[in-house]
C-alpha cells in the first residue's frame, strides 16, 4: 500500500495520549470524581425532545453565552464557547499562531499548548520554570524580549505541577505588550485568584475555562474563553460554522443551573488534596504544593515506572509524567473520592513497605 505522508509538522510528532486502563481507581486525567447532579441527567431526555434536529444549531450559541456571561459578570460579547477548552485553545492558535509566528510556553506546563501550536504551524519557544516550578519574571522578560511571541500561555494553577501562578507574572507579561496572553484557568475553582476580572478591551488577554473539571462534565466537551470583544470576533472567523451542536448548547445551559451544587464539592477536594500531600510527604516523597485537583509527586530514589506499575497492580491508575520536559521521576495523582484516595494511599503504603 502506498502511504501518503502528512505535513512536516505532523510527521515530526506523536499524539498526546493519556493511556486508559480498565482499573477500579482511575486518578490519571484530573476529572471530577463526582458525577453531575442526577436532576440534570434526568432533564436531558426533555432537552433532547426540544431540539429541532433537522435544523442547524444557533451558530452564535446566544443563550449559552448569555448564561456564561452572567456567571462571570461580563457581556455575552466577551464569551466564546467551544468543544472543550482544548478546542478553545486550538481556535486561539488558529487565529493568532500559525506559520511564521512564535508561541511561548513555560515548562513544565500543559503539553497541549506546544502540541496544538506545532500542529497549526507555529514555532514554539519554551521558557523555563525554576526548580520549585515557579516562574521568575526575569525569565518572562528574557523570553518575550528575545522572541516577540504572538501568543504566550500561562496556566493557573499550572498542570501538571499544581503551582499557582503569581499575578505579578501576568502583569509583567501584559506590560511587555507582546502579542496575545492566554491564561488557562482549567483548575481555577481550586485556586485563590482568577484573571477574569482583568479582562478589558485594552488588554490582549484571554482567559480560558472548562466544564470538564469542577463542573463534572468532561464527557460533554464544553469549554470557553472570556476575552475582549475584538478577540471574540476574530476567534469567530477562525472557528468552523455550527461547531457547537444544539443538544450540547441546551444541556450546558441546564448544567449552569447546578453550578453552586457542583462548586460545593471543591472544598472536599481541597481537604482531600491536603490529606494526600501530607501522607505522601510522611513517606519522604517529594510533593509540590498544589492549588488544583491533583498532586505532582516524585517517589524518592524509586524507579518511577516500577512505582507506577505497582500502583496499577493495586488497581490504581495515575499519570506517568516522567517523560515530560523537566519532570524526570514524577507522577501525578488526581484527587478522587475519599474512598479512592484511601485506596491510592494504601497502595503507596504497601509499595513503600515492600521496599523497607
Ligand atoms: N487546560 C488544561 C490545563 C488542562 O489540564 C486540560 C485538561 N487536561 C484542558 C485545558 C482541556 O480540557 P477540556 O478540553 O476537557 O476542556
Amino acid at each position: 500500500m502506498t502511504r501518503f505522508e502528512p505535513r512536516d509538522q505532523i510527521r515530526a510528532m506523536s499524539g498526546y495520549h493519556s493511556p486508559q486502563v480498565d482499573v477500579p481507581v482511575r486518578l490519571n486525567t484530573n476529572e471530577s470524581p463526582f458525577p453531575p447532579p442526577t436532576e440534570w441527567v434526568t432533564m436531558l431526555a426533555d432537552i433532547a425532545n426540544t431540539v429541532s434536529w433537522n435544523r442547524y444549531p444557533d451558530r452564535e450559541a446566544t443563550e449559552l453565552r448569555t448564561v456564561i456571561a452572567q456567571r462571570h459578570g461580563v457581556s455575552p460579547d466577551n464569551v466564546f464557547v467551544a468543544n472543550g477548552s482544548n478546542e478553545v485553545l486550538q481556535t486561539i492558535l488558529l487565529t493568532y499562531g500559525g506559520h511564521g509566528r512564535t508561541v511561548v510556553t513555560f515548562e513544565p506546563t500543559y503539553q497541549m499548548y506546544g502540541q496544538i501550536a506545532r500542529v497549526t504551524g507555529a514555532n514554539v519557544v519554551t521558557g523555563q520554570r525554576g526548580d520549585d516550578f515557579t516562574l521568575d519574571s526575569a525569565e518572562i522578560d528574557r523570553i518575550v524580549q528575545q522572541h516577540n511571541p504572538a501568543v504566550t500561555f500561562l496556566c493557573n494553577p499550572n498542570n501538571p505541577t499544581g503551582v499557582i501562578e503569581s499575578q505579578k507574572n501576568l502583569d509583567t507579561l501584559l506590560s511587555l505588550a507582546s502579542g496575545i496572553v492566554v491564561v488557562d484557568e482549567a483548575y481555577a475553582e481550586f485556586a485563590d485568584w482568577s484573571a477574569i476580572s482583568l479582562v478589558n478591551e485594552d488588554l490582549p488577554l484571554i482567559v480560558t475555562r472548562t466544564f470538564s473539571k469542577t463542573l463534572s462534565l468532561a464527557a460533554l466537551r464544553v469549554g470557553y474563553a472570556i476575552a475582549p470583544t475584538w478577540v471574540i470576533e476574530q476567534l469567530n472567523i477562525a472557528v468552523l460554522p455550527y461547531h457547537l451542536d444544539a443538544f450540547k448548547q441546551a444541556a450546558t445551559v441546564a448544567a449552569l443551573l447546578f453550578t453552586s451544587e457542583m462548586e460545593t464539592r471543591v472544598s472536599l477536594i481541597k481537604t482531600e488534596r491536603s490529606r494526600i500531600e501530607l501522607a505522601l510527604q510522611g513517606h519522604g516523597i517529594r510533593v509540590w504544593p498544589s492549588g488544583a485537583n491533583f498532586v505532582l509527586f516524585r517517589p524518592h530514589g524509586e524507579n518511577v515506572q516500577g512505582f507506577w506499575s505497582q500502583l496499577l497492580n493495586h488497581g490504581v491508575l495515575v499519570r506517568d509524567c516522567s517523560g515530560w520536559p523537566r519532570l524526570e521521576g514524577c507522577l501525578r495523582v488526581t484527587v478522587g473520592t475519599p474512598q479512592e484516595n484511601d485506596m491510592f494511599l494504601s497502595a503507596v503504603e504497601a509499595i513503600m513497605a515492600s521496599h523497607r
